[in-house]
Formats: structure tokens, C-alpha cells, sequence
């Protein structure tokens, strides 16, 4: 299976994924997938609901740079254990290309989880890595960056919103988006695979 990156307002990205209970082959070549997605949409993060499966798990490279492969983890099951001190900088996301507003998260969070070799992660970060942690860690909850924003910022890209979601009706009216219930019966599925 070819992952894609689904944008707003796709029912997955409001998905809350449940904890992965095993990683096999095939998750790997998806994991795999989701880095390529990532570099090839110029992005520093991608969560799994991103790409239509609702699995716990993100990968990120802060650097943004293919090439340093030293930056890139994957983050299976992570949990924000606590966070401190305030920080507003601009975020964009893949899934809503293009819209970009300035978005207040923790300056500094305390975040567990594991890595693909299954052994625990932990630790504090801060600054942009943790920015872009508690960014993914919201889609895993289903939440999106325009979730954040004020309501007055959420006026000023009203507009473009809705043009995503004339375009998300418009590919259902001629066949090329599944229904809710064909989204959800596949979600339920895969679901029951490893979680
Ligand atoms: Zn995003």
C-alpha cells in the first residue's frame, strides 16, 4: 500500500489514535513511507493519522534535511508527561498546505515513548523539537494547529479553510474521496491489527 498524505477536513485527521501494540514489516515500510512523504512536502514532522492510519506513532527531523539521518526519530506511543514556560512562533502543517499562524505551545515539555527498536525514550526538550513534538502528538489526539488559534486568527483563514472543504465535497461528489463509513470500517480495521 502507497501512503499519501490526507488533508483537511479528512475524518482520520480527527481520529484519536489508540497505543500500537506491535510493530511488523509492514508498519516499518509505512514508517519508511511516511519519512519520504515528509522530506518530499519540505515538512519537519508527520503523524500517522496524517497518512490515513490510526496508529500512535509520528516521525519527525527537526533539520528538515534528508541527509541528516542523525536527526530523524520516530516516536511510537509518546506521551507529553509535563511542560513548562510559553512560546508563540509561526507553524504551517502538511495536511493543510499553505495556511501558516503563529500558534503558543510550552516552551519546554518532558515526553516518553519508544523507538523503533522498541526501547524507551525519555526525556526533556525545548525550543522547535518541542514545538514540533506537541504538534504531532495533537494529531495523534485528533487536534489540529488551527484548533489553537484565536478566534480572530481562525477569521483571517476562514476563507482558505473553506476552500479545502469544498474541494474535500467535490472529490466525494465524483468518487474519489470514500464515505465516512468506508473511512471508518478501514480505520476499524487496521485498528484491530496491532492496537
Ligand atoms: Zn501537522
Amino acid at each position: 500500500m502507497s501512503l499519501q498524505i490526507i488533508q483537511y477536513p479528512h475524518p482520520t485527521l480527527r481520529h484519536v489514535s489508540k497505543p500500537l501494540k506491535r510493530v511488523d514489516a509492514e508498519l516499518r515500510e509505512w514508517i519508511a513511507q511516511m519519512f519520504e512523504l515528509m522530506y518530499e512536502h519540505e515538512g519537519v514532522g508527520l503523524a500517522a493519522n496524517q497518512v490515513d492510519l490510526p496508529y500512535r506513532i509520528f516521525v519527525c527531523n527537526p533539520s528538515g534535511d534528508p541527509d541528516q539521518k542523525d536527526a530523524e526519530c520516530v516516536f511510537i506511543n509518546p506521551v507529553i508527561l509535563k511542560g513548562s514556560g510559553q512560546a508563540e512562533r509561526e507553524e504551517g502543517c502538511l495536511s493543510i498546505p499553505d495556511i501558516r499562524a503563529p500558534v503558543v505551545r510550552k516552551e519546554k515539555i518532558s515526553v516518553q515513548a519508544y523507538n523503533l527498536a522498541g526501547e524507551e525514550i525519555s526525556g526533556e526538550i525545548d525550543d522547535f523539537f518541542a514545538r514540533i513534538v506537541q504538534h504531532e502528538v495533537d494529531h495523534l489526539d485528533g487536534r489540529l494547529f488551527i484548533d489553537r488559534l484565536s478566534p480572530t486568527q481562525l477569521a483571517d483563514i476562514s476563507g482558505e479553510l473553506e476552500e479545502f472543504e469544498i474541494d474535500f465535497r467535490s472529490k466525494r461528489d465524483v468518487g474519489e474521496m470514500p464515505s465516512d463509513e468506508q473511512i471508518a470500517a478501514r480505520i476499524a480495521e487496521l485498528e484491530q491489527l496491532r492496537t
